[in-house]
């Protein structure tokens, strides 16, 4: 029987990440995958297909705008729906094998099938040939992530009412794609195939889109998707998705007991992840599950039996990648003595919208509900000169800072390029920098980045130099 310091189930960004950090710290390690493609959700079905289709309807979008640039095109441009979704095969597979690489690079021992507690230091592997191989690891890490979740009466048919899953697959554009919860996944789907032609309607159960982000940046998203077509149904809790041949309807009622009925060819049902631990037999190890289906962890993430950790969407927190390669990283130096911590206050959030969303920290009506006492600075795109050179005026950059002390406690952005631009918060936030550091810190002109400066400068004593 092969046996390891460390035996990882799943091969998603918590788990391989994981596997990489134990290698680089002398452990001998394996991962096992009941899939073929290496990478889990994020890069089979989740995080890089879905980025690689906003990419490619981004493109098509733009050229809406190419004559504003006095770009004149001739002809008819058309969308290839096969084409796209064959690059966005394409991404996902070299992207697949960089993670083989990896493994082999660093010597990580790869098993293909489904693994399942024999015991806390047994695990065995169901191959796809009907074989099984059982090894023996002296840590186990859990990283066996998530799949989408429903409502009790919706029957998913993968065909008409769908998951993000086949929606990043779909072989024609729909001509009304309902999409039932306005979160992160489903509204970055719906602006795929609002690009690409679609109508596409948002029916949710809070009274505003993204509910876990500040709300000022739910406000602005909604304004800037309605000016693009999508339609709205906030506070309002679906009853029915019925299919009738290639017909979808939903039915869904709001707080005065009123009801709509959404007619459409596709039914997009994105109303959260439940975590995935489906044939692991943790209660063989002493692992111990949730009523929520998560396994339990203390703050080192370990599990209820000692030598066994669970990181990333199968634990509590934010079902995120970046969030599950951290605590990848944190358990393998764990294990190996190490000390290590996350502040999970700043794991950013991310929306991969046009204009893209991003924050880190506390959100106003947290700071509110805490009673701490804030201040606000803010900064529009529209009066930044990069955006008005390039067009993309929609959006902001809010900083909250201590009332007291000056430290930024959130920061809060929609706007081009925020998803890359949040990375500058989290590093103020990380070194405890108030936003007067931050204001006086040289940020490259002409640059979105400088939206930041400039919040900063509004929040220091209302100085923003552009506005
Ligand atoms: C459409 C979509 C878009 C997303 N976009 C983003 C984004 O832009 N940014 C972001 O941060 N996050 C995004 N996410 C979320 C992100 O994909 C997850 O947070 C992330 O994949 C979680 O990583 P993980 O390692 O915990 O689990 P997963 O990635 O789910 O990987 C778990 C792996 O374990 C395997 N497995 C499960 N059980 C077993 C078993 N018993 N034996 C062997 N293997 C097993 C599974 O097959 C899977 O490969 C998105 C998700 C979706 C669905």
């Amino acid at each position: 029987m092969s046996s390891f310091d460390v035996v990882i189930i799943g091969s998603g960004p918590g788990g391989y990440v994981s596997a990489i950090r134990c290698a680089q710290l002398g452990f001998k390690t394996a991962i096992i995958e009941k899939y073929s493609n290496l990478g889990g959700t994020c890069l089979n079905v989740g995080c890089i297909p879905s980025k690689a289709l906003l990419s490619s309807s981004h493109h098509y979008a733009e050229i809406k705008h190419f004559a504003d640039h006095g770009i004149e095109v001739s002809g008819e441009v058309k969308v290839n729906l096969e084409k796209m979704i064959a690059r966005k095969k394409a991404v996902v597979d070299q992207t697949s094998g960089g993670i083989n690489y990896l493994m082999d690079k660093n010597k990580i021992t790869v098993f293909n099938g489904l693994g399942s507690f024999v015991d806390a230091t047994h695990v065995a592997i169901a191959k796809e040939d009907g074989t099984t191989e059982t090894i023996e690891g002296k840590n186990i890490i859990i990283a066996t992530g998530s799949k989408p979740s429903s409502l009790p009466f919706i029957k998913i048919d993968k065909e008409r009412i769908i998951t993000s899953t086949e929606a990043l697959a779909l072989k024609e554009v729909p001509k009304h794609l309902v999409i039932i919860g306005g979160g992160v996944i489903g509204i970055e789907l719906g602006q795929v195939y609002l690009r690409l032609g679609a109508q596409v309607s948002v029916v949710e159960f809070m009274d505003r889109i993204i509910p876990g982000m500040d709300s000022s940046l739910s406000k602005e998203l909604t304004k800037v998707l309605k000016k693009q077509g999508m339609k709205f149904y906030v506070s309002h809790k679906v009853q029915s998705v019925e299919r009738n041949g290639d017909a979808v309807t939903v039915q869904a009622e709001n707080a005065k007991g009123e009801t709509i009925t959404l007619e459409g060819d596709y039914a997009l049902v994105s109303v959260g992840r439940r975590p995935y631990t489906d044939g692991l037999n943790a209660d063989k190890a002493g692992v111990k599950i949730s009523d929520r289906g998560q396994v339990e962890v203390n703050d080192h993430l370990q599990t209820s039996a000692s030598n066994i950790y669970a990181i990333g969407d199968v634990v509590r927190g934010a079902m995120l990648a970046h969030k599950a390669e951290e605590e990848g990283t944190m358990v393998a130096e764990i294990i190996a003595g190490q000390k290590p911590h996350i502040d999970y206050n700043l794991i950013p959030g991310v929306v991969y919208t046009w204009p893209e969303v991003a924050a880190v920290g506390q959100t106003e009506e947290q700071l509110k509900a805490s009673g701490v006492e804030y201040k606000v600075g803010s900064f529009p795109f529209k009066a930044l000169g990069r955006a008005r050179a390039s067009g993309d005026l929609d959006g902001f950059v809010k900083i909250l800072a201590d009332a007291k002390t000056d430290e930024v406690l959130g920061v809060h952005m929609i706007g081009a390029r925020t998803v890359d631009l949040i990375a500058e918060a989290v590093t103020a936030m990380e070194f405890k920098a108030s936003a007067e550091d931050i204001s006086r810190m040289s940020h490259a002109h002409p640059t979105f980045a400088e939206a930041i400066k400039e919040a900063a400068l509004a929040a220091t004593d209302n100085r923003a130099l552009h506005v």
